[in-house]
């Protein structure tokens, strides 16, 4: 059994470089011999989802719930172990809807379960799949080989392949009770503006922010200079920012060509998601915070000054 599955939990929300990347994971499983198909749980509404690269896909469904299932995981876990019956590898983004039916769908398959991908490869030998451990000390290389896996991506934005966009249909697919039933949740609605998956600059701020209402300094400043915003996980903690805007070891990896850290101490599970940014700009109060280790510019005072007057040049 060589399919793939890649499945996207699509919303208004959905971006285009979320089809790119699993249509580019997609191109490389198929020139190892896999064959691909995509697995849309649509929440738009929408009679028809256009996806880009689509083409890359031998075969794509789209499914809504018919009824709401807010983040009803257990409908999600149905629905997602219908589609797969035959694929031995299923492939989603490392979002946290995500990982609230990957786990779930891995143990209902005795399948292997693997978060927080950085790249996902496949040769003649199966799949192999790098990811952080140690709390994003060290980055382990997993052998796969052709064992059953749920593998969450959370590595960088990929290019979609040359293949083209293909009008899929919405079905419904009535969710039918499950054990667990969803009662209630609240998630921050991300801030909009530039999203932070293939952003070019990142303004991120941290808990040295301040405040939830400080956290305007950083949108403001974000805006002025273009950059998706992003954040700490004690900012996302806080409830100053959704975790949408997480970066790090368990939010997003982000590889911009500057990223600008403002009142985030470096913590290695932040800077597990900051690797890949060319220039690293960092804002600090205390002049021996680690992120002064890595950064290329560092810049040691309050932020509110040293935003401030950036400001009044811009
Ligand atoms: C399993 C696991 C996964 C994790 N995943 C993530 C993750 O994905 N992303 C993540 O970020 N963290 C993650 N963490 C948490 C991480 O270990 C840190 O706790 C977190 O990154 C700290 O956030 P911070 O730098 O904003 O806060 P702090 O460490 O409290 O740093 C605040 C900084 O602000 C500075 N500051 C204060 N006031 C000012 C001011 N006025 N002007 C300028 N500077 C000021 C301080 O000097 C300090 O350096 C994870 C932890 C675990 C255990």
């Amino acid at each position: 059994m060589t399919n793939a599955l890649f499945v996207l939990h699509h919303s208004a929300d959905t971006r285009a470089t979320e089809f790119g990347t699993l249509a580019s994971l997609a191109a490389s499983l198929n020139s190892a011999g896999y064959t691909s198909g995509l697995f849309i749980l649509d929440t738009t509404a929408a009679s028809t989802v256009t996806v880009k690269a689509g083409g890359v896909f031998r075969k794509i469904s789209a499914v809504s719930a018919g009824k709401p299932v807010g983040d009803g995981a257990d409908y999600l876990v149905q629905a997602v172990r219908k589609a797969s019956s035959d694929s031995s590898v299923i492939v989603a983004l490392g979002t946290v809807s995500n990982r609230n039916w990957g786990p779930q769908v891995a143990a209902a398959q005795g399948a292997e379960f693997l978060t927080a991908c950085e790249t996902i490869n496949a040769g003649r030998d199966g799949i192999t799949a790098t990811a952080p451990a140690l709390g994003g000390l060290v980055v382990k290389t997993v052998d796969l080989g052709s064992k059953q896996a749920v593998l969450l991506y959370s590595g960088e934005a990929l290019p979609a392949p040359a293949f083209a966009d293909v009008e899929a249909a919405v079905s419904t697919d009535e969710a039918s009770e499950g054990r667990v039933r969803f009662v209630a949740s609240e998630a921050l609605p991300d801030t909009g503006g530039i999203p932070l998956r293939g952003a070019s600059k990142v303004v991120a701020g941290g808990l040295g922010v301040g405040s939830g209402d400080k956290w305007r300094i950083i949108e403001e400043f974000a805006g002025k200079v273009d950059a998706a915003v992003g954040a700490s996980r004690a900012a996302v903690e806080m409830g100053w920012v959704p975790s949408s805007r997480q970066v790090g070891f368990s939010g997003q990896k982000v590889s911009p060509d500057v990223y600008v850290a403002i009142g985030i101490s470096g913590a290695v599970h932040h800077l597990a998601g900051i690797g890949g940014a060319k220039k690293i700009v960092a804002i600090n109060k205390d002049p021996d915070a680690s992120i002064f280790k890595v950064s290329d510019v560092a810049i040691v005072g309050d932020y509110e000054h040293i935003l401030a007057a950036a400001m009044r040049k811009l």
